[in-house]
């Protein structure tokens, strides 16, 4: 468990990166057994990581107190990325019911967006909650064009948009309209801007295979300018998530790779699998969780994420 992965490693690409990783920092594979891990999310209080295997239609969890991976949900509805809102309660992206939810503190589940304009939302992906308590998610086609990560079925939207839910009123708002197949999304540390990725080259080799910044308006509601932060020259980005410096560190068909603030790749982690997203964990938060196609892998860090 704690040997070197055959496949894994550092590459700094940028002095700055040095100090993103520690000098006996290795790569574990802390469990193997999915078809497509995605949707990692820490629990601190109960120090134990949640995250999809969507083809098998489950969650899993790890326990950090003695590494056991156990079936947190099955069925899930092919539950895809999660989060926690700002009450530390569970907020999912569900493939099969079209929708994200919320699991409450007695086990319940409640729908939190499953239509927008009376129409039902393609398959929500991955989803951030900001400092408000508004949730915001991506919504691409992938749960519905085939009956592998969900069930086939045509879109009823007009596209493949990112949302905003309020929370106050509910109600859900279509904030960007222009993507092809929008799908990771995180707030930079201060929240001037939303960060979302396009994994439209997934079915059309000349589309976008990027991250977006889009800048905030004063409303703290609304997107404004839209800039693409950085291209991937491995696959595609997937979920991604931000350090306490505002670095990014995203998932890509090799590993990872990670950002400074102006967009220039500095360092990589080798995986020996393709990933698809990632969270910090850990009791200091310096730990970096890695959902690796049918693994989970993990690293300790040089910083930490929040
Ligand atoms: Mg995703």
């Amino acid at each position: 468990m704690y040997g070197e992965i055959e496949g894994t490693g550092f590459e700094i690409l940028d002095p700055q990166f040095t100090k993103c990783v520690t000098g006996h920092g290795r790569v574990e594979r802390l469990w193997t057994g999915a078809r497509w891990t995605e949707g990692t999310v820490w629990f601190a209080a109960g120090r134990y990581l949640l995250f999809s295997d969507i083809p098998n239609n489950r969650m899993m969890r790890w326990d950090e107190t003695d590494g056991s991976v156990s079936q947190f949900r099955t069925p899930s509805n092919y539950s895809n990325g999660n989060t926690l809102d700002l009450q530390g309660r569970l907020i999912t992206c569900e493939h099969l019911s079209r929708r994200v939810t919320r699991t409450e503190y007695d086990g319940c589940i409640t729908t939190i967006a499953d239509s927008y304009q009376n129409k039902r939302l393609n398959s929500p992906n991955d989803v951030v909650v900001k400092s408000d308590g508004s949730i915001w998610f991506t919504d691409p086609t992938y749960g519905i064009l085939s009956d592998y990560e969900g069930r086939s079925a045509e879109p009823e939207q007009n596209g493949c948009h990112v949302y905003r839910v309020a929370s106050d009123t509910g109600e859900i708002t279509a904030v960007a309209t222009d993507f092809v197949k929008p799908n990771g999304i995180a707030f930079n540390r201060d929240e001037s801007a939303l960060f979302v990725s396009d994994t439209g080259a997934s079915h059309n080799h000349k589309g976008p295979k990027h991250i977006r910044r889009l800048e905030l308006n004063p409303d703290g509601r609304t997107l404004g300018q839209s800039t693409i932060f950085a291209d991937c020259s491995a696959g595609l980005f997937d979920g991604f998530c931000f350090d306490l410096e505002d670095r990014i560190w995203s998932s890509t068909a090799e590993g990872v790779h990670c950002f400074a603030q102006d967009g220039h790749l500095i360092g990589k982690i080798l995986i020996p699998e393709m990933v698809a997203n990632l969270c910090f964990g850990g009791a200091a938060l310096n730990r970096l969780f890695i959902a690796g196609t049918t693994s989970l892998y993990a690293v300790y860090l040089g910083v930490n994420g929040h």
